[in-house]
């Protein structure tokens, strides 16, 4: 059965990087009837934090991925010691005691030789006593995987045929001196016992992956079908690992985005399919593939949101928006007729209040000075209150009669009058709504 992950560290906010991951791998489970599972990678006890674990959570079901499963690093650390001792066993696990200052030496020479900073294995070569004596000198050392120094090939879902130089990459440290299990390790053993058979995640993984699937193979286990999205920059192709914190998707909900609008985006943007409002998570699963993502970075402009969300209210039903409108104190019987009044002149439904102040307590007039006795003219004419569904054609109708103005010049000084703008809802709509005129002049 078809299984997938997400798997965020809960040391900060997810950001739109992170939902275009969970979204894929969300998208693949739900077309295939498999599972999506929560996985939480806290195995780094200083900087994961439970209030970030509570926001991945809060962030996820405000956009409708809900999970089937979660499963949290933390309550699995005798897996992965279990994992360690079985390639310890095997001759695959050697201890090294290089300070990362040593290290960092030994790339700043490799480099000036032209050669790839790869760690040189140096700790291969030492003695028990050697050892034991950087122990009791240094502390624990670091445990790293003996890679086999051929090519590492998969057949990625997005990248297509990759192979991988084993010899260019650094046998990778899974366990630190303090022995904190790193997310590698952890990561090939969860993906094999949770019978984990697609990954997606971002291209800057690709390293990982070739070593994870050397760890899995000599642990004996074949490895999930792997995808590597690119990465996200800015509308100007600039990174946005930087901006990225200001694009969390808790920050996003606040200035108003509608979940289905950034979905619509995020399921399509870097395809080769067009970006197009869904209106229902139902229609993202059913068109999606993950085949059809590029490899190039993707441009990513958070203004794209925006229109998107507009267009998702625009279609939105009353019942839909109903406790929003009553919370802004909306008499009950002119709610419904102002969602459909207010609704093709939003962006968000936070500029609901501007429309419904504007009906409460009614708009500061705008008169153009040539139009001054016109409006004067107007309002006479102007019946009294409640006004109905034909009191704008009724009355634009009369003072048509009365001055001779059609219109353009009809119509736009009296909604300049009434609304104090010159663009908005349709007049007519508008009119009913009206609890308070203000005068004019
Ligand atoms: N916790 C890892 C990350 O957030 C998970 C990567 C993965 O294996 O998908 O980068």
């Amino acid at each position: 059965m078809t299984t997938t992950r997400f798997a965020p560290s809960p040391t900060g906010y997810i950001h739109v990087g992170n939902l275009r991951t969970a979204l894929m791998n969300y998208l693949i489970a739900r077309k295939a009837g498999g599972t999506f599972i929560l996985r939480i990678d806290d195995t780094d006890p200083e900087r994961s934090k439970e209030e970030y674990v509570d926001a991945i959570k809060e962030d996820l079901e405000w956009l409708g991925l809900h999970w089937d499963r979660v499963e949290r690093q933390s309550t699995r650390l005798d897996r992965y010691a279990d994992a360690a001792d079985r390639l310890r066993e095997m001759g695959r696990f050697y201890e090294a005691f290089e300070t990362p200052t040593e290290l960092d030496l030994k790339r700043k020479k490799q480099l000036n030789m032209g050669k790839p900073p790869v760690y040189d294995r140096a700790a291969l070569s030492l003695s028990d006593d050697e050892k034991a004596a950087l122990r009791t000198e240094r502390g624990d050392g670091v445990w790293r995987f003996l890679l086999d120094h051929e090519r590492i090939e998969w057949a990625d879902g997005i990248l297509g045929d990759v192979s991988i130089d084993a010899a260019s990459v650094s046998d990778p440290v899974l366990i630190r001196g303090d022995g904190q299990v790193l997310y590698t390790l952890a990561s090939v053993v969860d993906d094999t016992e949770m019978g984990v058979t697609d990954v997606v995640r971002g291209s800057d993984h690709v390293t990982n992956t070739a070593t994870q699937i050397q760890i899995m193979s000599a642990l004996g286990q074949s490895h999930p079908r792997f995808a590597h999205h690119s990465l996200l920059t800015g509308p100007q192709g600039e990174a946005l690992s930087k901006r990225l914190g200001t694009l969390a998707l808790r920050d996003l909900r606040e200035q108003g985005v509608q979940p289905m609008a950034l979905l619509s985006l995020m399921a399509r943007l870097g395809s080769s399919d067009p970006v197009e409002l869904r209106g229902e998570m139902a229609e993202l699963v059913d068109g999606f593939d993950v085949a059809r993502f590029g490899a190039a970075p993707t441009k990513f402009d958070v203004a794209d949101l925006f229109p998107l969300t507009a267009h998702y209210l625009q279609n939105l039903d009353y019942a839909a928006v109903a406790d929003q409108i009553a919370g802004l104190g909306v008499p009950d019987a002119l709610r419904e007729p102002f969602w459909l009044m207010a609704r093709d002149n939003i962006t968000t439904l936070a500029d609901l209040e501007q429309w419904w102040v504007l009906c409460r307590d009614g708009a500061e007039p705008l008169v153009d000075d040539d139009d001054a006795e016109f409006v004067q003219q107007a309002m006479e004419l102007l019946p009294d209150m409640p006004f109905d569904a034909d009191t704008w054609g009724n009355w634009t109708a009369a003072v048509k009669g009365a001055t001779g103005r059609k219109g353009r010049g009809l119509f736009m000084p009296l909604r300049k009058a009434l609304t104090g703008q010159e663009r908005g809802p349709e007049m007519a709509a508008l009119m009913p709504l009206l609890q308070k005129i203000r005068a004019t002049g």
